[in-house]
């Protein structure tokens, strides 16, 4: 609060003779030059940080990208997985700024292709993990902006939230690699196997299945993360005894 006579702090002190006095008038005209010319270089320094940061921001989405969309690829190679006759080639990337280790995401992926309830269970597919050359598909970890980018450019809405199967590209949103869904109470290593399982099964050629039933596992082909619809959350296209857990054909 202010009153009348009070002297508010934003007010200037009053002015004393100092050693801060204005210097005598000969040196006015030699001020004047060094001001201008210390205006004009902040001037020029002001446009050309003004340019970098247009040029920085290019793109239109800078500062939600960490890294600008460039992604490491997992440097370990692996042995073929599966007993299929022509195995899969695929690539792991992971984006930069993430977190997320890219030989680390490569393993993880790489058990759960080899698990016997994943793809390789019908002894028809099988995959193999390189680190560079022709690959059929590209397993993607990147931030929801990235995502929605790259997914968009697809004509596929994932809204910040979900991943997607774009052209060779399945692209994976870090927020459900790290944090899992909602509708999944399992470990988050049971999510990653569902978000991989899901995706590679689109790569093979599988649809969308609904759930067959109350009470009865999800196939893995149901979009699960936006309801379980009756079914109980299920991360494998196969059961331990080598069943298929499928459910009616979404058109
Ligand atoms: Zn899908």
């Amino acid at each position: 609060m202010f009153t009348r006579s009070g002297t508010s702090p934003a007010q200037a002190p009053e002015r004393t003779t100092g050693p801060s006095d204005p210097p005598p008038r000969r040196g006015t005209r030699l001020r004047t030059v060094v001001v201008a010319l210390a205006a004009g270089t902040a001037l020029i320094a002001g446009l050309v940080f003004a340019a970098r940061t247009v040029l920085r921001d290019d793109d239109g989405d800078g500062a939600a990208r960490p890294s600008g969309g460039v992604f490491v690829t997992a440097k370990s190679s692996g042995k073929v997985i599966g007993e299929g006759s022509r195995p899969r080639r695929f690539e792991v990337q992971v984006e930069k700024g993430t977190g997320v280790d890219p030989e680390r995401a490569a393993a993880e992926i790489s058990a759960v292709l080899a698990d016997k309830r994943g793809w390789t269970r019908d002894r028809r597919h099988s995959f193999r993990l390189v680190s560079d050359g022709p690959s059929d598909f590209q397993v993607k970890i990147a931030t929801p902006a990235t995502v929605d980018e790259i997914c968009g450019k697809a004509g596929l809405d994932t809204h910040g939230e979900v991943n997607c199967d774009a052209g060779t590209q399945i692209m994976v949103n870090l927020k459900r690699w790290n944090t899992g869904s909602p509708e999944f109470s399992g470990p988050i290593s049971g999510y990653r196997a569902l978000i991989i399982n899901h995706e590679v099964g689109h790569r093979i050629g599988h649809g969308h299945e609904a759930c067959p039933g109350k009470g009865k596992r999800a196939p893995v082909m149901m979009q699960q993360i936006y309801g379980l619809k009756g079914c109980v959350a299920n991360e494998w296209p196969y059961d331990a005894k080598g069943r298929y857990i499928g459910g009616p054909a979404v058109p």
